[in-house]
């Protein structure tokens, strides 16, 4: 089982101005299994998708506050990885072919089929967790790690890392200051089909491990922190 089948981990941001639309879509997250929430105005919205704690975005594109087009370029601008998904009444080709250009990864447009969007859902989210870029770099203050070559630096500090703690660090950057459960990174990260079952320690050793290199104190980590019994989260500190 991978996160994706895990639904009920997905939290999707839904931006849509006409409530009967929204709320119409949160119960329809719920019903097949995802965490659904819904803003109604664009500038909002725009915030909240780059709070960092969806893994998704449904996104209308006429609304008050901001439209979409620019609620679209302005989670680009900052986050390259959240899918978006644009659900729009407007469906000339040329809406179509912005939407896309400004990095959405689908549009659909209204009326639609539910069970198209969620097949797009599913589709868009299983593309979004394969595609992790090996020339992306993780910088968070003075902490470089480059996934590339396995190097990193702190400082002027030059940092060598194994091949299991960059695959750790990528995931994690991913899903930045989100907090991620161990049997998660043990199906992520290890691959494990029954996470529930295996031993987690393996996942505390490695984080032990990494704290040693990255943090300033391993002891009283600020960069990969434990939120007790939950998990993991990696802090892009900008946030804090
Ligand atoms: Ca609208």
């Amino acid at each position: 089982m991978d996160k994706i089948t895990d639904k009920k981990n997905v939290n999707i941001l839904i931006i849509e101005d006409e409530i009967a639309i929204a709320q119409g879509l949160v119960d329809l997250c719920e019903y097949k299994g995802y965490r659904g929430e819904f803003v109604q105005d664009g500038a909002l919205g725009l915030q909240k998708a780059l709070s960092g704690k969806y893994d998704l975005i449904i996104l209308d594109l006429m609304l008050p506050g901001l439209d979409g087009f620019s609620v679209c370029n302005g989670i680009r601008e900052k986050d390259r990885e959240i899918p978006i998904i644009i659900l729009s009444a407007k469906t000339s080709e040329n809406d179509i072919i912005e939407g896309l250009n400004l990095g959405a990864d689908d549009y659909i447009s209204k009326p639609f089929s539910v069970e198209q969007l969620f097949a797009r859902v599913q589709a868009v989210l299983r593309r979004s967790h394969k595609t992790v870029n090996p020339d992306e770099v993780l910088k968070i203050g003075d902490l470089e790690v480059r996934f590339r070559d396995f190097m990193g630096k702190k400082g002027n500090e030059t940092l060598e890392f194994t091949r299991k703690e960059i695959e750790i660090l990528q995931y994690l950057w991913t899903h930045c200051n989100r907090v991620i459960p161990r049997h998660e990174l043990l199906q992520e990260v290890w691959g494990y089909e029954n996470a529930e079952a295996v031993d987690t320690r393996t996942v505390d050793i490695h984080i032990t491990k990494l704290r040693k290199k990255i943090e300033d104190d391993s002891s009283r980590p600020k960069y990969l922190t434990t939120l007790r019994g939950e998990g993991y989260q990696l802090n892009s500190l900008d946030e804090v």
